[in-house]
């Protein structure tokens, strides 16, 4: 089979950029190793509203919630709530949704080959696609896309994710008490050190999950779930449903483009480094592949030419990754002492107005850029010594 650009991997971002690049004519190829799109998902899938408005896709029958609150659990169990009363983010139904995203790149001019698995690349000037499953035994292409996720075998075939940094995360769905328009996390080093815990009501199931930077996500979930002393009362624990789990990529951590051969979604890193959040960053980065993919796909697409795409995620995002992982790394080093204390100084009334007027559900740069400039104000109940010591992270990344 030939075709001028294989996408490997059938979910947002390859559908996404899948569709994006059928519209501009090209002939697409996407390889899904699933018999269905969407399905398994392991996504708490709460989106920005903004997000999506900006990408421009409507909201439809896929949203299953909507959230206008937070409430943040700190180590203390002393509740902050968070909100400015209006609908920040949806969660969604993922199958639904990437359905709709992989039916637009068909309709659009894609071909979608299911249940087939891309077993590695022989690169080159017309790389080629190897396949196993159900359709065909190769492609052999112009560009390969890799959006085949976090653990990427396209990127891994590249020699592109040498330096990769993830978190793992569980999740489930069950019943349990959480109001319908708030997103309850709980932080705590004993359940999910370096990550949070989160509930959130997504139509008649609730999801909760967690991340963690060490561990096995999957024991620590279920440890959370019957020893968190207010998760735990609120969770029908014998009534689980759909237990998966899956991994978070840290961005900048590795290289996005090669000669013939892009990354985008998870496979790239795209997400938001401190909630791992990647549907629109993911998206919004695939936006930016599908530009420079069609003006290199009018000559010859070498690593020089797609260079572009970096440079066009790094004008868009750059700022917004490097300062979340410098707050990550400040966030991953705190002990629960002071996550109590940080989360104290959010009940401050100055504190909260700060945050309501500069935060942004996809965009967190303009709330890291003014808490940074408080910082050694912020951290000083904190203490000296600890303002020493989280200030080297922050300020020298
Ligand atoms: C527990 C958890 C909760 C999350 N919650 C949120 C959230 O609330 N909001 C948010 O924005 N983000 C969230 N994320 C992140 C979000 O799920 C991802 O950023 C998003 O799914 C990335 O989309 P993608 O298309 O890049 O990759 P994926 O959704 O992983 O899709 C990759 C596709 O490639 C296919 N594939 C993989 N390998 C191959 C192969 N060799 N051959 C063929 N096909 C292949 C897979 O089957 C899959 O369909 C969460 C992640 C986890 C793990």
């Amino acid at each position: 089979m030939r075709a001028d650009i294989a996408v490997v991997g059938g979910g947002p971002a390859g559908c996404f950029v899948g569709e994006a690049l059928a519209k501009r004519g090209f002939e697409v190829v996407i390889v899904e190793e699933h018999g269905e799109v969407g399905n398994p998902a392991c996504c708490a899938g709460v989106v920005g509203t903004g997000g999506l408005r900006e990408l421009n896709i409507k909201p439809r029958k896929w949203v299953l919630g909507k959230l206008r609150r937070a409430v943040f659990y700190p180590p203390s169990n002393r509740p902050v709530e968070i909100t400015r009363g209006k609908v920040e983010a949806f969660v969604i139904d993922r199958a639904a949704f990437d359905r709709e995203l992989a039916r637009k790149a068909v309709k659009a001019g894609a071909t979608m080959l299911l249940r087939t698995r891309c077993v590695g690349l022989k690169l080159g000037r017309r790389p080629v696609v190897k396949l196993k499953g159900a359709r065909g035994t190769e492609v052999e292409t112009r560009l390969v896309i890799g959006a085949d996720g976090p653990a990427s075998i396209v990127a891994r075939d590249v020699g592109l994710l040498k330096t990769a940094r993830y978190f793992k995360c569980a999740q489930l769905e069950t019943f349990a008490e959480v109001r319908a328009d708030t997103a309850e996390l709980y932080f705590g080093s004993s359940f999910a050190p370096g990550f949070f815990a989160w509930l959130t009501q997504a139509g008649d199931l609730c999801r909760v999950g967690l991340g963690t930077s060490q561990g096995d996500a999957l024991d620590k979930l279920l440890s959370f779930i019957k020893t968190c002393p207010t998760a735990s009362t609120k969770i029908q624990s014998s009534k689980i449903f759909n237990l998966g789990a899956g991994l978070i990529p840290e961005p900048l951590t590795r290289k996005i483009y090669a000669d013939h051969v892009m990354l985008v979604g998870d496979a790239a890193g795209h997400v938001k480094p401190l909630t791992g959040g990647g549907i629109y960053t993911g998206l919004s980065c695939a936006q930016l592949a599908a530009e420079v993919a069609a003006e290199a796909l009018e000559g010859e697409p070498t690593a020089k030419k797609l260079r572009a795409y970096e440079q066009a995620v790094m004008k868009k995002f750059g700022r917004e990754f490097e300062l979340g992982i410098r707050a990550r790394k400040v966030f991953e080093r705190m002990s629960d002492k002071d996550l109590n204390l940080i989360f104290e100084l959010l009940k401050r009334k100055d504190v909260q107005m700060l945050v309501l007027k500069n935060f942004d559900f996809d965009h967190h740069n303009k709330l890291f850029r003014v808490l940074l400039r408080k910082a050694p104000e912020l951290l000083r109940s904190l203490g000296v010594k600890r303002v020493l010591k989280y200030s080297r992270h922050l300020f020298n990344p």
